[in-house]
């Protein structure tokens, strides 16, 4: 068995989480459900970022204190979180005890090594409150941030603590040109090779007189920067600095927005190197959900909330939407008529439909026990094929070919029970072919469940138990999909999985 520890970004405090949010955390639980089921020991980290300036903000806008602010918000995130069924194992928040020690202790640990990586200076420049850090010109449109159009950029001099980022620029093109160190997609690995190629400037990592954050070690008069106290959530949430943290660091997989790759694949690996930390293996970045074109933010005012989402076809129709059809590389568009359309035709007639019809008539013809007829059939060939398609998939993060290879099963089996049949078979008493039939179809719901336990896991659950199956699917040993144990076993009533809504 081998660890396998995944996070995501931890999100800023200062509003409700949106479908942006939601993809990010979706597609990261597919990935840890997925390693779980391979047998990895899974370590899957989310959380809250709470140090930033647009929570004091939002706090005093709502007439809250910070604290009492971002407590709140944890909340709704970690209620959102569970309606979709996230199966994080930590939940890390940058207020906690935990995080302010191992923050305290990587600064500690680079003054230690290289006493010159850290410095005071001047720093002049415009700042997004947005994005929490200060705007080179390339990222600036008519006079605003590009991610943040509707916020006002804040001209800022102050004296700060400099973190010599320059230094570490060879090393990580290294590293990343290796593989040593992977940033996933290709596209976002040649965005940050072309930004270290172009050189780095060093960076300011503290922020003068302002009292909501991490207090900056020897100087009370600044706090950390947000940023550097963030990134170090995924290491504090190892237990770093105490002995034993290397039992889960480094990361296997950060898995982020691509607005933040810098952040996550220059700025952290040179902390890290700068610390003489081991570098997490792979950063992926997955791209935007949009809605007509332009990102969904509710800045921007054209975020569809993740209530309405949710509630349109239950939390699993959307799971499956966002990794489906949005996708989880590059931007992707969200519409309530793609979603309604994918639903009726992937979910409601396509899975569900199968799982009533093949149980229905496990029931009727069988009394609901699974034939011994372990023969293999086109319907076994098409399953493994399709098994084997989604391992690699998976393997691979790309988590879209991964439902296509699960639910072209489910168009396979569909098309199936018109070839062979069954009711027709029954009328002529063509036992034997029935039998066949029947237990191979069985088999191909044994494989769905367990394909799309990742993406569907409450619909999978339901699924897993209306087979017959014991404990919970996402406990199925992986092997068992080579020839799937379900002779003998005693089916369930069928059970409308995903229900046609009146209006679609
Ligand atoms: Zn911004």
């Amino acid at each position: 068995m081998s660890k396998f520890y995944v996070t995501t970004a931890i999100d800023y405090s200062n509003g409700d989480p949106h479908l942006g949010h939601a993809l990010e955390k979706v597609g990261a639980d597919a990935i840890a459900r997925y390693r779980r089921l391979r047998g990895d020991d899974v370590t899957f980290l989310m959380g809250m970022d709470e140090h930033s300036q647009a929570v004091v903000q939002a706090a005093e806008q709502n007439g809250y204190s910070p604290q009492a602010w971002v407590d709140r918000m944890a909340g709704r995130f970690e209620e959102f979180w569970r309606r979709l069924e996230i199966s994080n194992d930590d939940w890390i928040r940058t207020t906690e005890p935990r995080h302010r020690e191992a923050v305290t202790e990587i600064l500690r640990r680079i003054q230690q090594r290289n006493p010159d990586d850290l410095y005071v200076g001047e720093y002049e420049g415009l700042y997004c409150v947005g994005c929490e850090e200060f705007k080179q010109p390339a990222q600036i449109v008519n006079g605003r941030c590009i991610e943040h159009p509707t916020r006002e950029l804040i001209p800022t001099k102050e004296r700060n603590h400099f973190f010599r980022l320059s230094r570490y620029r060879d090393t990580l093109l290294e590293r990343i040109r290796s593989g040593e160190f992977r940033v996933e997609p290709a596209i976002r690995r040649n965005e940050i090779l072309r930004l270290l190629e172009d050189g780095l400037q060093d960076i300011s990592i503290s922020r003068h007189r302002l009292s909501w954050g991490i207090p900056f070690p020897s100087d009370p008069e600044q706090t950390v920067y947000v940023w550097f106290d963030a990134l170090v959530n995924y290491l504090s949430a190892t237990g770093y600095p105490a002995e034993g943290y290397q039992g889960l660091w480094p990361a296997d997989l950060h898995v982020v927005g691509k607005g933040i790759t810098r952040f996550h694949c220059v700025i952290w690996p040179a902390m890290l190197l700068a610390a003489d930390l081991a570098l997490p293996r792979e950063v992926w970045a997955h791209g935007y959900v949009q809605w007509e074109g332009t990102k969904m933010s509710k800045t921007t005012g054209t975020a569809v909330t993740l209530e309405e989402a949710i509630e349109r076809h239950g939390a699993d129709a959307l799971r499956y939407f966002l990794l489906r059809e949005v996708g989880f590389e590059a931007d992707g568009n969200f519409s309530w008529e793609r979603f309604d359309e994918r639903y009726t035709a992937d979910l409601a007639d396509g899975l569900g439909n199968l799982a009533s019809r093949a149980l229905a008539m496990l029931a009727k013809y069988r009394d609901g026990v699974v034939p011994q007829a372990e023969a293999q059939t086109s319907l076994d060939a098409a399953g493994a094929d399709s098994v084997k398609r989604y391992g690699e998939a998976m393997d691979a993060l790309d988590l879209r070919s991964g439902a296509e290879a699960a639910w072209d099963l489910v168009g396979t089996a569909n098309l199936y029970i018109q070839q062979t049949a069954p009711w027709k078979l029954a009328k002529e008493g063509r036992d034997a072919e029935l039998d066949a039939s029947l237990a191979a179809l069985a088999r191909a719901l044994y494989r769905l469940a367990v394909m799309t336990g990742p993406l569907t896991p409450g619909k999978s659950q339901i699924l897993w138990e209306v087979l017959g199956m014991r404990e919970s699917v996402a406990s199925a040993p992986w092997d068992s999909l080579a020839a799937p144990p379900v002779s003998g076993v005693a089916t369930r009533k069928p059970e409308t999985l995903f229900p046609k809504p009146a209006s679609v």
